[in-house]
């Protein structure tokens, strides 16, 4: 084994089957008086759930919480939040929402306790993706990090299936490029490889019966996995591409990365066999690229760019914004192999 550095989150973690009935605890256990509960307008309910079990902890529920954290709505929450008198904030939801809360937190420096709905991760990563003025920028910080997770798996069961196939290979994305990250580690590395597997088992038992409560823990746990990768190692071409292209085009999160990830993973795996191997391996297929593929097949989840809006005349803007600016890929990023990526993934072909 070669030498390596490895830089845990600190963060605290509670999982399991009913878990929100901590959260008056959990807020106390953060020295939190009065919280400010953040949920999406469509989540509102679930965010009085929160404020009945908080009580007097509660300072009230702030339901503007959208895709991409426009800078606007922070500031009205953080207005809200100071109105109140509120000193933590509960977010409740997705990655809009735990977005949000954590705009909030790296204004304030409030505490945040994060508690996730969807497999997309954000709750244990750093990271905070926000927009002004239609331009999406990230910056990256301990702030930012929530300090309390809860992940309840009840919360998950209501979970539409079709964005629990979506969003699981949206975690699943953050495991696999994980695996050829620069900066990749032995521990991410364990952490990825479950991540997928537990993913890849328990998808298409959702997909099949979204109320199975055994493939909902599965899930949850490996979304959990696939969390902690995203948060700890630098991502690559695949998180470039759906960077890209839900900025620029509006295309929506989680769909564009089940739509990319099998042509992300193709293009990288003549430069990054020994991750293929693990990626197949985790999910019991004969190689990586094509195993990602039939999974996105088996949850049902959309087979082209093309299907979620994207114009054709588009894809030669996307490949320019994709290669404008270096980052760390494990093969050179080059135009005309980005561009027939694109093209592939545009017209929902087998990656190849
Ligand atoms: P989302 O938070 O936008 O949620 C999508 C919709 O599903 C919302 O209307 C939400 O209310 C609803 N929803 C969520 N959970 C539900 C449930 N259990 N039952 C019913 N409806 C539910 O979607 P997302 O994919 O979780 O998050 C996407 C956003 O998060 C993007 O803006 C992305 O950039 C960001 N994100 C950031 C990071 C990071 O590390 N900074 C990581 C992942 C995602």
């Amino acid at each position: 084994m070669t030498g390596f550095i490895y830089t845990g989150l600190p963060a605290r973690v509670v999982f399991g089957d009913g878990t929100l009935a901590r959260v008056a605890d959990e807020v106390d256990r953060l020295d939190v008086q009065r919280a400010l509960i953040l949920t999406t307008p469509a989540q509102h309910a679930l965010g009085d759930a929160v404020a009945a079990l908080l009580g007097a902890r509660s300072a009230g529920v702030f339901s503007g919480a959208v895709m991409h954290t426009p800078i606007e709505v922070t500031t009205e929450a953080v207005t809200v939040l100071r109105e109140l008198g509120a000193d933590g904030v509960v977010a409740i939801g997705g990655g809009s929402t735990i977005g949000l809360g954590k705009a909030i937190a790296v204004r304030t420096g409030v505490h945040q306790l994060a508690i996730p709905t969807t497999y997309a991760g954000s709750e244990m990563t750093p990271i905070l993706g926000e927009t002004e003025r239609g331009k999406k920028t990230t910056r990256r910080s301990l702030d930012i990090l929530p300090e309390t997770v809860i992940y309840d798996v009840e919360l998950t069961l209501g979970l539409p299936t079709a964005l629990s196939g979506t969003s699981g290979l949206n975690a699943i994305a953050h495991a696999v490029e994980a695996l050829y990250a620069q900066d990749a580690n032995p521990i991410i590395a364990s952490f990825a490889e479950q991540g997928i597997a537990a993913l890849a088992r328990a998808l298409p038992a959702i997909a099949a019966a979204p109320g199975d409560r055994a493939a909902r823990h599965d899930a949850l746990y490996g979304a959990w996995l696939c969390a902690v990768c995203l948060g700890s190692v630098g991502m690559a071409l695949h998180h470039k591409l759906c960077h890209v292209l839900g900025g620029t085009f509006d295309l929506p999160h989680a769909e564009t990365h089940s739509v990319i990830l099998p042509h992300a993973t193709a293009y990288n795996a003549p430069a990054a066999p020994d991750a293929m191997a693990r990626i197949a391996r985790a999910l019991g297929a004969d190689d990586a690229p094509g195993g990602l593929h039939d999974l996105s097949r088996a949850v049902g989840a959309p087979r082209s760019l093309a299907a979620l809006g994207m114009p054709a005349d588009g894809l030669d803007r996307a490949a320019d914004l994709a290669v404008q600016t270096p980052y760390p890929n494990p093969r050179p990023i080059e135009r005309a192999a980005i561009r027939a990526l694109l093209a592939r993934a545009f017209a929902g072909d087998r990656p190849s």
